[in-house]
């Protein structure tokens, strides 16, 4: 399962946990994006507080791991990239992609879907707010694609970081470690907002 995961959250989580259920998968691997070279909507968050964000999230559940493999690569992370790390690691494995309703319609708008659906079975999870237009869907070859519908959670990191930002709460929304985690290192806080210590 790919993503920026800045925060991780339950959202994710959870997705992991049905799809992994319903395939009887050996493992979740968890893949946090690159760095991005340049700013896009909003500055991301360091890989390594993404990346150490996602193993706080993950370390209880022993199915669960994350991998460095879009970490350690320079440049943007593309899904085709991971995929070709994750089979050199794992060679006899066969690969499973989680993604949200939202993240598949980008996906599946790549000029060579075709090479992706050649690595890994896709698996799209339904997601609150974005339903997959069935013209995405049209030409698929069979098999290629599962939607998985879990439970709805309205949670996006884009929510987080923002309640973060505000000093709204995030508990319950991300896994305990990971608000303290924020917090500890200040994660969404604007520049110019004074600290919790009044400096
Ligand atoms: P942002 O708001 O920064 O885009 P996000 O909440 O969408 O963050 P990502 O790291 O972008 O999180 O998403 C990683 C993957 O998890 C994507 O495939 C996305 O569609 C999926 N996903 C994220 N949140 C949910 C959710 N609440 N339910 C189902 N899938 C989700
Ligand atoms: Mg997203």
């Amino acid at each position: 399962m790919g993503g920026t995961f800045d925060p991780v959250h339950h959202g994710h989580l959870v997705a992991a946990s049905e799809v992994a259920e319903r395939f009887a998968l050996d493992e979740v691997v968890f893949v946090p994006t690159g760095e991005p070279y340049q700013k896009r909507e909003h500055l991301v968050s360091p890989a390594e507080d993404r990346y150490l964000m996602t193993v706080i999230a993950t370390a209880s559940n022993p199915r669960f791991s994350v991998s460095r493999v879009d970490i350690d690569r320079v440049g943007p992370t593309y899904t085709v990239d991971t995929l070709r790390d994750l089979r050199a690691q794992h060679p006899d494995a066969e690969l499973y992609f989680i993604t949200g309703a939202d993240a598949l319609a980008a996906i599946l708008s790549w000029h060579r879907v075709e090479d992706l659906f050649d690595l890994a079975h896709f698996v799209g999870v339904t997601r609150p707010g974005f339903e997959l237009e069935a013209d995405h869907l049209g030409d698929l070859r069979p098999g290629a694609l599962d939607l998985v519908e879990i439970p709805a959670l309205a949670i996006s990191s884009t929510e987080c970081r923002t309640r973060a930002a505000e000093g709204r709460p995030v508990w319950y929304l991300v896994p305990d470690g990971v608000v303290q985690y924020i917090s500890k290192r200040d994660l969404y806080r604007p520049a110019d907002a004074p600290r919790p210590d009044g400096t």
